[in-house]
């Protein structure tokens, strides 16, 4: 007999860089939802012999590539940055390739619910899509700045630019279904998990609609 397996139920988590989001989502990981996280699929993806590589170098040439054969991401960053139509390729070229993997995985998930981890959230209706809720760490800017300056030990400037460079804080909270305030100390960001956690595998079990 063909038992029909439902869908998994997906929530999406982003936030803006230096928010917490990866701290959030390993909290999650230990209660048992299964993370999927897009970033790590990137690198995969740009990795030497990477899926996206052929594609890439026919759109932007063999000199995207680092001697070991991998994406210069470091390069591409530069290049995409100060060049929308550049940055417009790229993202048309990875991101398909990224949630379509990210699918596939979740679909062989056997957690309660998965996690996707797409920093990017705000700016792909895409992907938003795809989420039956979206999940926000949400905390001030110069927080961000201060935490993303001690973890990477990078200047406030180019904090800033990274900052500059993607959505704003009031645009990922109007996608937001659920927020976590990550203004305060660890105990104040750990203790908003679990009613969470709860929330969202009752709402797997039971699939409630989003919105
Ligand atoms: P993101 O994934 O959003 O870039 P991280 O989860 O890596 O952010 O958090 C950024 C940095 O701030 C990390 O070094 C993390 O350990 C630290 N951090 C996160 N939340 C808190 C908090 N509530 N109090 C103190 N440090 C924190």
């Amino acid at each position: 007999m063909n038992a029909t397996r439902l869908p998994p139920y997906c929530v999406g988590l982003t936030g803006g860089i230096g928010s917490g989001k990866s701290t959030v989502a390993a909290h999650f990981v230990r209660l048992g939802a299964d993370l999927i996280d897009t970033d790590a699929i990137a690198r995969q993806l740009t990795a030497p012999g990477g899926a996206a590589l052929p594609q890439l170098c026919a759109a932007f040439g063999q000199n995207i590539l680092t001697a070991d054969g991998a994406l210069d991401r470091a390069a591409m960053r530069q290049r995409v940055f100060s060049d929308p139509a550049a940055r417009q390729r790229l993202e048309a070229i990875l991101h398909p390739r990224i949630r379509e993997l990210a699918l596939a995985r979740s679909q062989a998930s056997q957690a309660p619910y998965v996690l996707f981890d797409v920093p990017l959230l705000a700016e792909s209706p895409a992907w938003q899509a795809h989420c039956a809720r979206i999940l926000v760490v949400d905390c001030p800017i110069e927080l961000q700045i201060s935490r993303v300056m001690a973890r990477n030990g990078l200047p406030r400037a180019e904090v800033e630019r990274i900052l500059a460079s993607q959505a704003s804080r009031a645009q990922r909270l109007a996608i937001a279904d659920d927020v976590i305030d990550n203004s305060g100390d660890r105990p104040h960001l750990e203790a908003q998990i679990p009613p969470l956690h709860q929330h969202y595998l009752r709402a797997a079990l039971t699939r409630v609609a989003r919105k």
